[in-house]
């Protein structure tokens, strides 16, 4: 399996399942399928799953709820798909951690577009192989992950809190993806975040204040509605 990209495909219709399932093998992937947020959290965690395509409508926890609490433990990218063609769940979708959105009908080759497109983006998401610590850029400045040393762009040190600097490795590891606030207090001290939920806001506020060109109008760290918080920039690896 080392080097064919795992789908997981989630839906409960089995028409629509075998569909989509046998034109992502006739495109190159392995597609496992699970019809249940149960289902696809047994595939998760006895796989390594790639990427995740989720129907809305499904019987028990929809969508919606399953993409939410997924992307609190993890950074799989997933494609929502739904019958309902509105913007609003769109964004609603975006917002719970989505990567992007599908509208039924839709031609099974769309799918595996989009599924190309998100692989594309998110694999600037794992730059980092765990062994190799490495050093990562975004706009000008340096972040030296094995060291913990932060570089602005003229090259002097900024110190970050451990909390600072924990946030500011997983943004710079998930680029362009939404971390959700849960996922993101995990990383902060875990005795202040259970005392003070709003801290990981508090944290961000701080990082912005040393990173961001405008603290007050952010373009590095953008707020997702209800979702997390984005990092915009585009993420390299220098080897160190
Ligand atoms: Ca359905």
């Amino acid at each position: 399996m080392q080097g064919l990209t795992h789908i997981a495909v989630v839906e409960d219709d089995p028409a629509i399942s075998r569909m989509m399932r046998q034109c992502l093998g006739e495109h190159g992937f392995v597609a496992s399928a699970a019809s249940t947020g149960n289902e696809l959290d047994t595939l998760l965690a006895g796989e390594r799953i790639d990427l995740v395509v989720l129907d809305l409508g499904l019987p028990g926890e929809d969508g919606l709820s399953i993409c939410r609490r997924i992307r609190v433990q993890s950074g799989v990218p997933i494609i929502m798909v739904t019958a309902l063609d509105g913007e609003t769940d769109r964004i609603v979708g975006l917002e719970m951690g989505a990567d992007d959105y599908l509208p039924k009908p839709f031609n099974p080759r769309e799918l595996v577009a989009r599924i190309r497109a998100v692989l594309r983006r998110s694999h600037h998401g794992t730059l980092v192989p765990a062994q190799h610590p490495s050093v990562l850029c975004f706009d000008g400045w340096r972040l030296d992950l094995a060291r913990r040393d932060l570089f602005d762009p003229s090259g002097v040190p900024r110190p970050l809190s451990s909390g600072e600097f924990n946030i500011l490795a997983a943004f710079c590891q998930n680029p362009r993806t939404v971390l959700a606030r849960d996922f993101l207090l995990g990383l902060v001290h875990a005795r202040m975040a259970a005392v003070f939920d709003r801290s990981i806001d508090v944290q961000i506020s701080r990082l912005r204040r040393k990173i961001e060109p405008h603290a007050g109008q952010p373009t590095l760290i953008k707020t997702v509605r209800n979702g997390g918080y984005v990092f915009t920039p585009l993420v390299t690896a220098l080897d160190a």
